[in-house]
């Protein structure tokens, strides 16, 4: 299959990561965590204590800020100024406050910016919430990908588990609502379906099916 942009769309916990993942395996392909760079912002933040709520703050926080997403054996490893912070960045602190940083026109602006860049180039699957609007709006194929909320909920609490991590289901329902609901609500490029999206409801699918799934749109 030749060199072709892959965006993958679509609400929090609904796989998205673990299918780009595999596809990026699969093709041989670059795999690009966009949410990873938000959350490397939001890091950063916190630790310096910077107001989240102030674009400009921000914004001038990312320029001094070296975030490098480094393929690592089928995944990918987030590093913020020459320190690996892969998790720390997936932290409830971090997920909490994500979908507030990511709502200023100017963060998103340099985002944008360094995401065209790291996709230039052959072939890449990058997911997040606005590739196939925003990113990468000629992408050869757009996939909006969702659950329900139970089953995402669901999922990332086994996720969770899996890591020693012991969070009430509940509370990772709301979380995952809340965080839909700021990200489809935003005034800068929400959450939303492209118009030429594929839609992918991978509530009663597994990893495997929705991989071949997609994999057969790419070689349409
Ligand atoms: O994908 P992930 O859950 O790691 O994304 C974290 C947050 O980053 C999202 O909830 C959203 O607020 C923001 N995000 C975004 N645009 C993207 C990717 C992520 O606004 N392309």
């Amino acid at each position: 299959l030749k060199g072709i942009s892959i965006a993958i769309d679509g609400p929090a916990a609904a796989g998205k990561s673990t299918i780009a993942k595999k596809i990026a395996q699969k093709l041989n392909y670059t795999y690009i965590d966009t949410g990873a760079m938000y959350r490397a912002l939001t890091y950063k933040a916190i630790c310096n204590d910077i107001n989240i709520k102030s674009d400009h703050d921000l914004s001038k926080l990312l320029q001094e800020t070296d975030i490098i997403l480094k393929p690592v054996n089928g995944s990918q490893a987030v590093w913020i100024d020459g320190v690996d912070r892969s998790e720390e960045i997936r932290s409830q602190k971090v997920t909490a406050n994500v979908s507030m940083v990511a709502t200023h026109a100017n963060v998103r602006e340099m985002m944008v910016g360094k995401q065209r860049e790291l996709a230039n180039g052959t072939g890449v699957v990058m997911d997040g919430r606005d590739i196939g609007t925003a990113v990468l709006p000629n992408a050869e194929l757009k996939i909006f990908m969702t659950a329900s909320v139970e089953e995402r909920a669901v999922r990332r609490f086994n996720e969770n588990e899996s890591r020693g991590i012991h969070i009430p289901l509940d509370q990772l329902k709301r979380e995952i609502e809340k965080r839909d609901q700021s990200d489809s609500e935003r005034t800068v490029s929400p959450l939303k379906m492209a118009d030429d999206a594929v839609l992918v409801d991978t509530t009663s699918l597994s990893v495997n099916e929705v991989v071949d799934k997609v994999i057969l749109l790419a070689e349409e």
